[in-house]
């Protein structure tokens, strides 16, 4: 619409990704936050173990701190080849009593009982319009918040828009 509207669009081509979201068929999907645990694995439908296969060292949640669209591109490449899907089978006990597992643990699904499938995901768009500090556009009377927004530059920052 801005675009239309005759407005310059900034860094389109900077997409976040998250390399983990849950893909289950009639579930609504949401961000998997992880347990350091090294039991929990990234496994293909040979059961074979994708970040072992990725060459990314550390476990799981260590890999999307630190090499986390790196491991969104193998994933998504992994998933072309079949379903990809995270086990949480083997995970301790102690573990499920901890943040982030305690949240899965309320669910009815059988996350502990079966590995369930996943996916990378577009997160977030770093692009968008420029605003001033009011959130004003370079349209008069276009305001823009939230996602869709650039930000602005030191001279928007502080001038008011036309
Ligand atoms: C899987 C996932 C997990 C995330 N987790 C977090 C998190 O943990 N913490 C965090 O801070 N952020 C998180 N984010 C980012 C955050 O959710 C978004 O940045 C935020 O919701 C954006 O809000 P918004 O109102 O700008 O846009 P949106 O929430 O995208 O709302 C835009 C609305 O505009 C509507 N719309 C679009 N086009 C039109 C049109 N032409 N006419 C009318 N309506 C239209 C859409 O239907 C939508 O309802 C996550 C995002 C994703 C995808």
């Amino acid at each position: 619409m801005a675009l239309k509207a005759g407005l310059p669009l900034y860094d389109l081509e900077f997409v976040q990704f998250y390399p983990l979201v849950l893909a289950e068929p009639r579930l609504s999907t949401f961000i998997l936050l992880l347990p350091g645990s090294s039991e929990a694995k990234l496994v293909n439908e040979q059961g074979e173990d994708l970040l072992e296969k990725s060459g990314i060292r550390g476990d799981v949640h260590q890999a999307i701190l630190s090499q986390r669209d790196r491991l969104s591109v193998f994933l998504h490449e992994a998933s072309q080849a079949g379903d990809v899907f995270f086990d949480l089978t083997h995970v301790p006990e102690q573990e499920w009593e901890r943040f982030p597992l305690n949240f899965l643990k309320r669910s009815r699904f059988p996350f502990r009982e079966r590995p369930f499938l996943v996916s990378p995901a577009v997160h977030f768009f770093m692009g968008g319009i420029e605003v001033d500090s009011g959130g004003r556009t370079a349209l008069p009377g276009l305001f823009a918040a939230g996602e869709v927004v650039w930000g602005s530059t030191a001279q928007t920052a502080t001038a008011e828009m036309p």
